[in-house]
């Protein structure tokens, strides 16, 4: 979609774990060409909505649009193939794999059944374009200089942005990230900001959690803020930064 037209709409979207109400009638949108930060104390909801976005967790009730398609009855793997790609909290890297081997395989498995019966599929045709498309990514991110270093080698700092262009590999039209700069130190911060915002600029619409508030007030075009399942401000950083609710909600406990 072009700039500006709503990419994702979350309507009412509801999560009950039995009596618990995860996410509670919750409702936002990401705008192409938006990066979107999702904040919130812990227990707010925010990986249960991952969870819901990505089709990883059914939703109780609600409407989940991507791109003009309903999509909160659909499978993970359908969700993934329609361009919605996540990064996960903590790096999902196999060590005794070059960091190119982990990109193109990770992009090969994305919402595939099994990874052993995944590898048998693999034909040599599959394989080279895996590989070239994996190396495309890292380039585009930045790493072509580490393509063959095993991928545990790297800093933490460039092992994130190698699980985003583990994600790229999809073509996605929206990136979600849990929590992209956590440990990192203040360079890869800087760096890891000035990816995701050329990422933007280049038509990756983002929906981030992250804690960190420097990272997301100084980042993202708008906020979504969640506590206790509830939507409980949203609006542009400054907004956000100075709002009453927000404050007492990561202060009052
Ligand atoms: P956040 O990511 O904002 O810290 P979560 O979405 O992980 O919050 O959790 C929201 C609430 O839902 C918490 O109270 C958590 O304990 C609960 N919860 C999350 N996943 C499950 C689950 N699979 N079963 C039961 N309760 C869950
Ligand atoms: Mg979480």
């Amino acid at each position: 979609p072009e700039r500006g037209v709503p990419l994702l709409a979350v309507e009412k979207a509801r999560k009950q774990f039995g009596g618990l109400v995860a996410v509670n009638d919750v409702s936002f949108t990401v705008k192409a060409g938006e990066i979107v930060g999702l904040i919130g104390p812990n227990g707010a909801g925010k990986s249960t909505t991952f969870n819901l976005l990505t089709g990883v967790l059914p939703a109780t009730t609600g409407e989940i649009t991507l791109a003009g398609e309903r999509i909160e009855r659909s499978s993970a793997r359908a969700i993934a193939r329609r361009g919605v790609a996540r990064t996960f909290q903590h790096v999902k890297l196999a060590r005794q794999m070059t960091v190119l081997e982990n990109v193109a395989l990770g992009a090969h498995l994305r919402g595939r059944a099994g990874v052993v019966a995944a590898m048998l599929r693999l034909d040599r045709a599959d394989e080279t374009r895996l590989l070239g498309e994996a190396t495309r990514q890292l380039d585009r991110v930045g790493l072509a200089a580490h393509l063959h270093k095993p991928a545990t080698s790297l800093a933490l700092g460039q092992q994130r942005v190698a699980e985003i262009a583990r994600a790229l590999c999809l073509d996605p039209q929206l990136l979600l990230l849990d929590e992209p700069a956590a440990g990192l130190r203040f360079a890869e911060k800087q760096q890891l900001a000035a990816l995701l915002a050329r990422l933007r600029d280049e038509g990756v619409s983002i929906l981030l959690v992250e804690h960190d508030m420097d990272f997301v007030m100084k980042l993202t075009d708008h906020i979504v803020v969640l506590d206790f399942g509830k939507k409980i401000a949203e609006g542009p950083p400054a907004t956000i930064a100075a709002d009453p609710a927000v404050l007492e909600a990561y202060l009052g406990g």
